[in-house]
């Protein structure tokens, strides 16, 4: 079978892309390593567009009950397998998965979305959710008036702090290194507001907490001194690991792994293959922006494969 599209992942880009593949009658296939993406483990999502609030696995749950409605004889769901290796040969695609299958196509759109990446020390896995967050859009105003920190000093971290400033009572961004990473002037115009405080050089041993955050303990790089900040959020924005490991040898990325598109499109520097949501190298991530570009990739996929 020659399907029309390969849809690879099932977060708000690839589900957003499949309810149109379906209804524009695209014979195509999904492969889903799970249906949801990274927001799965968030309790309180309520920036969904027309849903006031919902959890992660609420939200999983309809991306499926949607895909499938829409589905019918077009979208064949292949759930739990993973597409490990994509070959070009002429101007077919083969995909092979990890359940020892191969599928061949005319276009590939890749949702293949990313990973956080995490604290490793002591505190921070029993404490996510429960006061650490990854995510300032989303769970910023569940910290107004309160005092928070953001771990990482990057234009991600300072990004981070300049929501948070609109509602906490005190912003505290750390950084391991001496300088920071961030645009100056980012630096300067966030370090201006009289809530912010920047500390570098501060390496982070321990999230203290009950049932919740409620500090972290420092250490001075430089002088070797150990600090307790008192804090209730900790937002970490120490950089996103994309899942773009099958296609590093087939497409163009940029300097963080990030499959580079065409903004206007979503094309990839690959003839035949799309690519949309966190996985590319957009500036914003979120689950409406991810199911946003995912439809403005399946509409130009559907304009190439009916204009061809
Ligand atoms: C903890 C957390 C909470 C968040 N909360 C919010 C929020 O409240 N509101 C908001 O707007 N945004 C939130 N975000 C951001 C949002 O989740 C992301 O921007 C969004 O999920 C990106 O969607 P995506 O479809 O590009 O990729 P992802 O959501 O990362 O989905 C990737 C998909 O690809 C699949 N996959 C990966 N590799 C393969 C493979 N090789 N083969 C097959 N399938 C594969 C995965 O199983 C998954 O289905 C949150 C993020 C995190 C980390």
């Amino acid at each position: 079978m020659l399907y029309d599209l390969i849809i690879i992942g099932g977060g708000p880009a690839g589900s957003a892309a499949a309810v149109y593949a379906g209804r524009k009658h695209l014979k195509s296939l999904m492969l889903v390593y799970e249906f949801g993406g990274q927001s799965i483990v968030s309790e309180d999502i309520q920036n969904w567009i027309g849903t006031v609030s919902l959890s992660g696995q609420e939200l999983a749950k309809n991306f499926k009950k949607h895909v499938e409605t829409y589905s019918k004889d077009f979208v064949v769901i292949k759930e739990g397998e993973k597409a490990i290796k994509i070959e070009k040969d002429k101007d077919i695609f083969k995909i092979k998965t990890d359940q020892n299958n191969e599928y061949v196509t005319k276009t590939i759109l890749i949702t293949t979305g990313s990973n956080r990446r995490k604290l490793k020390i002591e505190g921070a896995k029993k404490f996510e959710n429960k006061g650490i967050t990854y995510c300032a859009s989303c769970d910023g105003p569940m910290f107004a008036e309160k005092d928070v920190a953001v771990i990482g000093g990057g234009n991600a971290g300072f990004e981070t702090a300049v929501q948070l400033l609109a509602y906490a009572k005190s912003v505290t961004l750390l950084d391991i290194e001496e300088n920071y990473k961030a645009d100056k002037i980012t630096i300067d115009k966030v370090l201006a507001n009289p809530k912010m405080t920047g500390i570098s050089n501060a390496e982070i041993i321990k999230i203290n907490g009950d049932q919740f955050v409620t500090g972290l303990i420092y250490k001075n790089k430089k002088i070797g001194e150990e600090k307790t900040l008192k804090v209730e959020g900790i937002f970490v924005e120490i950089g996103q690991i994309p899942n773009t490991e099958t296609v590093k040898n087939l497409l163009e990325l940029d300097e963080y792994n990030r499959i580079k598109i065409d903004f206007k499109n979503q094309k990839t520097s690959l003839e035949g293959i799309w690519s949309a949501g966190d996985c590319t190298n957009v500036l914003y991530h979120q689950n409406n922006i991810a199911a946003g570009d995912g439809v403005r990739a399946l509409e130009d996929i559907y304009l190439y494969l009916h204009a061809k």
